[in-house]
């Protein structure tokens, strides 16, 4: 079954992570799993754009900014969005340290606004990236479409919160990546929407072969399938 991976990462993680993936890695893999396009970002945004310009028919770059850098991080969304074609927006309240809808965060998510693209926000870890408060987020910021990456992540809590707030905010959108409970997958698209959750790998904290099975196995028709695997992110990026 032909797939794009909404959520994915080139370059090392150190300190507990211990993880990385070069951009031929990466690819020489998707071609193994039928995946057509992967969604990219890592520190430095530099990194993705050699990685995009490298393949620009497998890899889409969105820019990770740290809004702690106030207009600096907006201005580096409006270059990489506007020079380098890049379809979206990350930001990781985790690993950067805020919560996901404190004021700092408003003018990266009104600049998603301006350029009509969407934000896609890490989910799942306390105090910082609660499915709440991406919801508060979502709520302030009706007309941005907000990626729940990881759908609540690896807490039974925090999943069905990661639902209840998509079906509550229209402009919710959620990513299955690293989300353990294949369950959850198919009441997440008969609940909050066929258009509104989508697969994503978060390769290489993950492996294609773990992420694609569980959504695999989560009850879905193939039909449906081919909306969480390739047709919802493709629409969402215009891809
Ligand atoms: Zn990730």
């Amino acid at each position: 079954m032909k797939k794009i991976d909404a959520h994915a990462h080139i370059g090392y993680f150190g300190s507990w992570c211990n993880v990385g993936i070069t951009p031929d890695e990466m690819v020489k893999k998707m071609d193994q799993y039928e995946i057509e396009k992967t969604i990219i970002c890592t520190i430095p945004n530099e990194e993705t754009q050699k990685a995009v310009s490298q393949y620009p028919e497998r890899l889409i770059g969105i820019p990770w900014v740290n809004p702690y850098e106030g207009q600096k991080a907006v201005d580096e969304v409006y270059h990489y969005v506007n020079e380098c074609g890049f379809k979206g927006i990350k930001l990781h309240p985790l690993m950067q340290s805020f919560i996901a809808n404190e004021e700092i965060v408003h003018p990266i998510a009104q600049a998603a606004e301006d350029l009509a693209i969407p934000l896609f926000i890490h989910s799942g870890h306390p105090p910082y990236s609660l499915p709440w408060s991406i919801a508060q987020l979502a709520e302030d910021f009706p007309k941005v479409k907000v990626v729940m990456v990881h759908m609540g992540h690896g807490h039974g809590v925090y999943i069905q919160a990661a639902i209840d707030m998509a079906k509550k905010f229209s402009n919710i959108y959620l990513e299955t990546s690293g989300m353990p409970m294949h369950t959850k997958i198919k009441e997440a698209y008969e609940q909050v929407g066929s258009d509104r959750i989508m697969w994503g790998s978060d390769i290489p904290f993950h492996d294609y072969s773990v992420e694609i099975q569980r959504t695999m196995v989560s009850g879905l028709s193939e039909k449906q399938l081919e909306d969480v695997f390739y047709n919802n992110i493709k629409q969402l990026l215009s891809l």
